[in-house]
């Protein structure tokens, strides 16, 4: 198990711009944003990092890639969107709990930094 400042966010002991919410999954602004929109989506199961998810937790990544989709319609991302999962230091992780990073509203440059 992992406590993190998101473990905090989930049971709403600090402050956060909630924008979704269900039993498995949460969404809310990222405190530093990237983009115009910037929301993370994270399951509320304290999974450090992609790479320790396991075959157990299939249908809660499903879910949690849907919500992804299901937040953008919710911002009226139609223009389209980047989905980013950081993994580890290399990958610029700096939270040790899975977050999807969900940016839009401007136009993004390839490859990322
Ligand atoms: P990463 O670098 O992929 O681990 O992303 C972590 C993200 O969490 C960063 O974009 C931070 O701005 C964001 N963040 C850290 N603390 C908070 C917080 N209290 N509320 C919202 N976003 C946060």
């Amino acid at each position: 198990m992992s406590e993190t400042i998101f473990s905090k966010i989930i049971r709403k002991e600090i402050p956060a711009s909630i924008v979704y919410e269900d039993d498995l999954v949460l969404a809310f602004r990222d405190v530093n944003p990237q983009a115009p929109t910037h929301i993370l989506i994270i399951p509320k199961k304290p999974i450090p990092k992609l790479e320790e998810a396991s075959e157990g937790d299939r249908n809660l990544l499903g879910h949690l890639l849907l919500t992804v989709k299901k937040v953008a319609a919710e911002a009226k991302l139609s223009q389209g969107y980047r989905v980013v999962i950081n993994n580890g230091e290399q990958g610029g992780q700096t939270v040790d709990h899975l977050h999807v990073h969900l940016l839009g509203d401007r136009s993004m440059a390839w490859p990322p930094g």
